[in-house]
Formats: C-alpha cells, sequence, structure tokens
C-alpha cells in the first residue's frame, strides 16, 4: 500500500462532520484567506483537532494566495499575486474527480494538510486544485484566485468547491454525517446532495418528489456571515445554465434558491435543518433579512492558543495551567500578579513597537498609550471614524497617544481603498503632534503582533454590518482592552468601564439605518479625553483590573473551543 492511501486511511475509520469553507487561515504562510471568515475556519478546525472532533475540512487551494498588498508615500494600494508553494506544505493525493463547467469536463485532485494538535486529535483538510495537466489553461486557473475573477469565475470556483467537494469525499472513502457550510460560497454541496439521495420515480407519486429535500436537510447545517443583502452571492440563471448546465429542473431550483436569481444563502437556508448567525445579534438582524426561517445563534470565537502572545502564554502556563484546551480556566485569572500580568503586556508591545519602528522608522515610545485598527479595509468599518474631528484629536491626545493601522482593501474595493488613502492623508496632517502608521500586508502574524502589543483595540463598525467581529476577542485574550461600537460580539461581552468602553448608543436596529458618525465620533473622542487617557496615565490599578477582565469574561467565553462544543451539541447531534 502506498503511503499516500495510509495517509487518508487513518481519516475514514470514523464518520465525519464535512466542514465546507471557500478560505481557510490555517498557517500563516498559507495565505488562502482574506479576513475574519478564513482565520475563523482556521481557528475552527484547530478547536476541532484539540477536541478530538471528527472532522475533515475542504476548500480550494487558492495557488496565488491573497495577494501582496502594497501601498504608496500617498496611500494608495496596489497588489501582487502571491503564490506559494502546496508541496511544502500537503501532499498530492492520487484520486481525481470531475465537474461539468460549460460542457468541458473539468478534472479536480486534492493536497492533504493535516493539522495535528499536542491533544492527539487530527483534522484533515483538503485544499481542492484544477491546476493539473489534463485541464485547459483557463480551467487549470480556476483554484488560483481567491475571491478573483468575475461572477462567471466565481460560480465556477463555487462548483468545484461544492460539487467537486462532495465528489472528492467520496472518492476518498469518507463516511460524512454533516455538511457544515461556512457561508453560502459552498451551498452547491446541497444539489449534490440532492443528486445522491434521488428516490426513484416508482417510489413517490409525483415527479417533484424524486428530489428528497428533508433528507437533504437532515445532513446540512448553514451558517451565514453577512448581515446586508448586498453581501449575499446570487447568479443569474442564465449563467448557471450556461456554466453548469440543468443540475435541477429549473422550477426545482427556484424553489430552493429563489425565484430572480440563485441566491446562495437561500439556498443554504432551505437545504440545512439548522442555520445559525454567528452572534445574537446578527441572528436578529438575519432574522429580519430572511423572515419565516428559523435561524440560531452560535457567538464566534477565536483559538485561544492561537491567538495569545509569547509573554501571556508564559503567564497563563504558570498561573492558569490547562488553559489552552480549557479556556474556562481564565476563571481563575485573579490569580495572576498585578505586576506579571502588566510585564507580560509590555513585552509584548516592545516587540510590536519594535516592529513599528523599524518598518516605518517613525519613532514610537513604549509608554505611550497606544490604538490600535487593523482589518479588512472596507467602508462599513470606518477607519476614518477616529479622525473625524482632526483638530480635537490633536488637542486630546499630543503626547499621549501613539496610532497604529493596518488592512488589505480587496481588489476591486474602491470605497475600501480611498479608506486607505483617507487614513494616510490624516496621518500625514497629526504628524507634527500625533505618532500614526499605516502598516502593509496585514495578515495572521502581523495580527498577533497588532492585538497584544497595543493598550486599546479600536473598532468602529457601521452597525449592523459586523456580523461578530474576532479580532476583538484576540485583543482580550492578551489583556488588551476594547473600545468598540456595539455591534456583533462585543454587544455580548461589552459591560462598561468593566471589560472595555462602548462607542455611541446602545443597538436597537435590526436594518440599516444611515450612520451616525457625528454621534459616534463625539462619543469616542469623550471618553478618549475623559476616561481612557486618565485611567492609562493616572490610574493603572483599575486598568489591570479591566485587562483581568478581558481575560476573566471575555476571553473565558469568546473561543473557539466553547463555540465548537455548541456546534457540537446544537448543530452536528441533534
Ligand atoms: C482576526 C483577523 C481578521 C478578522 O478581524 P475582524 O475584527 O473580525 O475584522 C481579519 N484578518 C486577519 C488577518 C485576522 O487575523
Amino acid at each position: 500500500m502506498s503511503t499516500v492511501v495510509a495517509e487518508i486511511i487513518e481519516f475514514i475509520r470514523e464518520p465525519k462532520i464535512a466542514y465546507f469553507s471557500m478560505e481557510i487561515g490555517i498557517l500563516n504562510d498559507i495565505h488562502t484567506y482574506s479576513g475574519g471568515l478564513g482565520v475563523l475556519a482556521g481557528d475552527t478546525i484547530r478547536s476541532a483537532a484539540d477536541l478530538k472532533l471528527p472532522m475533515v475540512a475542504v476548500t480550494l487551494i487558492s495557488r496565488m494566495g491573497y495577494f501582496e498588498q502594497d501601498i504608496d508615500e500617498k496611500g494608495s494600494q496596489t497588489e501582487r499575486p502571491a503564490p506559494w508553494e502546496p508541496s511544502k506544505f500537503m501532499i498530492l493525493l492520487p484520486q481525481k474527480v470531475y465537474v461539468q463547467l460549460e460542457g468541458r469536463e473539468v478534472a479536480i485532485q486534492a493536497w492533504l494538510y493535516v493539522q495535528r494538535s499536542v491533544t492527539g486529535g487530527s483534522v484533515p483538510i483538503l485544499f481542492l486544485d484544477t491546476d493539473i495537466e489534463e485541464n485547459t489553461k483557463e480551467d487549470r486557473e480556476l483554484t488560483h484566485y481567491l475571491y478573483g475573477g468575475d461572477e462567471r469565475y466565481r460560480l465556477k470556483q463555487e462548483a468545484i468547491l461544492g460539487f467537486g467537494g462532495v465528489r472528492m469525499l467520496h472518492e476518498l472513502g469518507f463516511e460524512i454525517k454533516k455538511y457544515h457550510m461556512n457561508e453560502g460560497h459552498a451551498s452547491l454541496l446541497t444539489i449534490e446532495l440532492l443528486h445522491e439521495y434521488k428516490r426513484d420515480i416508482e417510489e413517490v407519486w409525483d415527479e417533484d418528489l424524486i428530489w428528497d429535500v428533508p433528507r437533504v436537510r437532515d445532513l446540512c447545517v448553514f451558517t451565514t456571515h453577512t448581515p446586508v443583502e448586498a453581501g449575499h452571492d446570487k447568479f443569474s440563471y442564465d449563467l448557471v445554465k450556461e456554466v453548469l448546465g440543468e443540475i435541477l429542473p429549473m422550477h426545482i431550483l427556484k424553489k430552493l434558491g429563489g425565484e430572480d436569481r440563485l441566491n446562495m444563502t437561500l439556498l443554504g437556508l432551505n437545504l440545512s435543518e439548522y442555520v445559525n448567525g454567528v452572534a445574537k445579534k446578527h441572528r436578529d438582524v438575519s432574522k429580519t433579512m430572511f423572515p419565516g426561517y428559523e435561524i440560531s445563534a452560535i457567538t464566534n470565537g477565536v483559538h485561544s492558543y492561537t491567538w495569545t502572545c509569547d509573554s501571556m502564554k508564559r503567564l497563563y502556563d504558570r498561573y492558569l495551567p490547562g488553559w489552552a484546551n480549557e479556556p474556562e480556566v481564565f476563571v481563575r485569572v485573579g490569580r495572576i500578579p498585578d505586576e506579571e500580568l502588566w510585564e507580560a503586556h509590555m513585552e509584548a508591545k516592545r516587540k510590536l513597537i519594535d516592529f513599528i519602528n523599524a518598518e516605518t522608522g517613525v519613532g514610537m515610545e513604549y509608554d505611550v498609550l497606544t490604538i490600535g485598527f487593523a482589518r479588512r479595509a472596507t467602508a462599513y468599518k470606518r477607519a476614518y471614524l477616529l479622525f473625524k474631528d482632526i483638530e480635537r484629536l490633536e488637542r486630546i491626545g499630543k503626547g499621549k497617544i501613539q496610532i497604529v493601522y493596518a488592512g488589505k482593501a480587496h481588489p476591486k474595493d474602491g470605497p475600501g481603498k480611498e479608506t486607505i488613502r483617507y487614513v494616510f492623508k490624516c496621518i500625514e496632517k497629526l504628524k507634527e503632534k500625533i505618532k500614526c502608521v499605516y502598516l502593509k500586508n496585514y495578515d495572521m502574524r502581523m495580527a498577533l503582533l497588532l492585538v497584544s502589543g497595543v493598550d486599546v483595540w479600536l473598532n468602529t463598525p457601521q452597525r449592523p454590518r459586523e456580523a461578530s467581529g474576532t479580532s476583538g476577542m484576540k485583543a482580550a485574550h492578551n489583556g488588551v482592552l476594547n473600545f468598540s461600537v456595539l455591534d456583533g460580539w462585543w454587544i455580548e461581552g461589552h459591560i462598561e468601564g468593566f471589560t472595555g468602553w462602548a462607542i455611541g448608543p446602545p443597538p436597537t436596529e435590526t436594518t440599516l439605518v444611515e450612520a451616525d458618525d457625528t454621534h459616534d465620533a463625539e462619543d469616542l473622542y469623550n471618553k478618549l479625553e475623559n476616561i481612557i487617557i486618565p485611567t492609562y496615565y493616572g490610574n493603572r490599578d483599575v486598568w489591570i483590573r479591566m485587562m483581568q477582565n478581558a481575560i476573566g469574561k471575555n476571553a473565558y467565553y469568546f473561543n473557539s473551543h466553547r463555540m465548537m462544543r455548541r456546534y457540537v451539541t446544537e448543530a452536528y447531534i441533534r
């Protein structure tokens, strides 16, 4: 028996939960992720391995990575492909499956990566690849670019993931108990399953009933991540027909995926027994968007071990042994002496400041209150809010704060790119008074440096667009305090002046309303001036107490071990 087959045999002994995601952030050097969705998928898999859950994950290889970000002195972003070499990290399995696209049979192979935990658990990840010799040049590029190309390219990618993924699992001998779709990109897998469980016409009295919807629903779990209508993938039925052919009788497909266009979220909703949003508020928003559907909430979490910096890890190992595989242990955070908590934080902060100074030469200082803002650069995140009244910011913060920004804009996100240019302009204006930098090429490695090395983690999304947000949870794991608009997870994690601070009014809306930038900015400046800066410089004891609360209350709960236990009991075992 070849070693390749042996590799797979290890995993097919027991039935599995198949976790499908267009992007997975499993290692920083495998940059097949663009942001929160992919990092969450990585954390899901890391926790599943730690908890020894029977899981197999499926994604695309995205050989060109997301992209390498260049920013010129004016703040204009340009992108370069960031190719990586799969054979350095994983092995190519010999099995092949085929998906029909535009009438051509496109061959797919899978690379096997294994996420192994120190607990002995492991989760195989299949990275699907069409870049193989027998395919045409065009088809070979279908698994090159994450979220690249046009609609047609995207639809083909989703067919490779959904149809190809299910076929590959079967070809390899996996027995699947549940299919978990991480967002609508994987929804086509439901159609593959409808074909697999198709009933004989003799069994049923109506031709439509050969499609065993209840049976497929029983097998499927769907997680939505998008609280705005425009964010859901939709494809015209003409395009669907051209690219995929007649995947189902049109009247059935329209019943399941929407009358006017094939809506991947609707398809997922209609064919999944269990559907969830990624925070309680996001569930409410989703219910408003899709009335009549039962939607639950499992609030996201982050992988504690991955998102804790070295100095904090040492501290937790000493005072809270077992924390990594049982984050509930954070409840005993009060056992860590104040001075040691502060020193561990300062070690992380020095590391960040040294990095920033080496990259930019800006000359940031260890003892100045440092505010961090890093996430995908896209309009709703409102990176500009901190600069709403730049004279006021100068007055409040001169000599007292320094600010670090980072984030990539999607190559086609014009307003997102404009945000970066705007931040650059503001940095230039502030130059003499407040040190402020924008770091390029935000990725998982830089994210850990930032969420552990700043003092305050700022988040200013336009409500209710932040489905959950996870970087603030990473900050909490490092005793870094959140200062954020009440949206997503922070509605659940926030206790004013205790775990961090809110920006703006309490959340009430479940649909999009015009953002009140002025009101939010006013609140931001008031708290920064009257509470945050004075506490940081004048009341270190209170600050350290808040750091403890961030760990003992936020990290305690907002971790992916808790999240996965809930997926198991609420979604996978029903
Ligand atoms: C955690 C993470 C995100 C998600 O952060 P949000 O606050 O949810 O936007 C995005 N990108 C990277 C690289 C991350 O590590």
